[in-house]
């Protein structure tokens, strides 16, 4: 584990190095409180950090505090390191955030003891973020396309929307339903539609920009959010996705496939709700099916 060791003690420095780095830990030093500051401000900063109290241009129980008032997802066990013994000051380093305090001179056996603790406290929230990270995903991608999910791309639409009014960009909205998709079922069994839906997921998020979105609805329904730039028409856009489709072939466990959408494009209005949107796509892509699929309506 990375540790910070901020000490404007040579000597003392050098010893906290010496049990920390024999124990396998990498170890970094500031010699004073501005420079364990700045350390920590950086991206990457250790997650362990062992804080003399007395230092010069910051003091330990000042670093601790700004440390604590960062924001971010982490924060790193904070050990001071004292000479002060009294417990009002013991007291006082703790309200300021620290985790823990080690009184000087200290013992090479408490010194590692402490600070297992504090590595052991480091993994746990490593995998208490871990776990929320993979539930976050869980809940917003669908998990057989990994596109968002219903939800998901329903929110962004929402956001979109709400910034569409805001700066009065324009945003072009497409519901695409794969044409005939039974027939793939049908024909080539239920884990070859899948494999289906895959590739066109693929393509779709490798055709929207960094700023667009897709998502799946359900089914082998998708939607798919475009910002528009002035001037430019939302069904020719959606077109160049419909062509692109129907021109891929898509890579199954039986073999290669064909297979080709129907999308009904909005260009959503500054005054549109979610709802209206979603049902004049809806209808459009209706229209388009009737008009003999493959092809984009307005
Ligand atoms: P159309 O051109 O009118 O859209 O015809 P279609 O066959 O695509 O539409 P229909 O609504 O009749 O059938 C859609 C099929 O999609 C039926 C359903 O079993 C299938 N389906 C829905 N979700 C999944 C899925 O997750 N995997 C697979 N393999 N099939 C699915
Ligand atoms: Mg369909
Ligand atoms: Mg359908």
């Amino acid at each position: 584990m990375k540790i910070l060791i901020a000490d404007d003690d040579f000597t003392s420095r050098a010893v906290l190095a010496g049990v920390l780095e024999k124990q396998g830990h990498e170890v970094i030093t500031a010699v004073d409180g501005a420079e364990a500051w700045q350390i920590m401000q950086q991206p990457g900063a250790p997650r362990l950090v062992i804080l003399d109290w007395m230092m010069p241009k910051m003091d330990g129980l000042e670093v601790c505090r700004r440390i604590r008032a960062l924001e971010t997802d982490v924060s790193p066990f904070l050990i001071m390191l004292t000479s002060k013994s009294e417990k009002a000051e013991i007291i006082t380093g703790l309200e300021a955030g620290a985790n823990d305090y080690l009184a000087k001179p200290f013992d090479p056996g408490e010194l590692r003891a402490r600070v297992e603790v504090g590595r052991r406290m480091v993994a746990l929230e490593d995998a208490l973020v871990a776990s929320r990270d993979i539930l976050a995903h869980e809940a917003t991608h669908d998990p057989l396309t990994g596109l968002l999910n219903r939800r998901a791309i329903l929110d962004q639409l929402r956001k979109e929307l709400a910034r569409t009014r805001r700066d009065g960009s324009l945003l072009g909205v497409g519901m695409c339903d794969i044409d005939h998709f039974k027939q793939i079922n049908d024909t080539h069994g239920h884990q070859v539609g899948d494999d289906a839906l895959c590739g066109l997921a693929q393509i779709l998020g490798e055709s929207v920009r960094e700023y667009d979105s897709a998502g799946r609805m359900g089914g082998e329904e998708f939607l798919v959010i475009m910002q528009m730039t002035a001037g430019s028409d939302c069904v020719a856009v959606f077109d160049h996705l419909c062509q692109k489709i129907a021109a891929s072939s898509i890579q199954t466990r039986a073999g290669a496939l064909a297979i080709t959408v129907s999308i009904g494009a909005v260009c959503a209005a500054a005054e549109s709700t979610v709802d209206d949107i979603l049902g004049a796509a809806d209808a459009a892509m209706y229209r388009a099916k009737r008009q003999g699929r493959n092809r984009v309506a307005g």
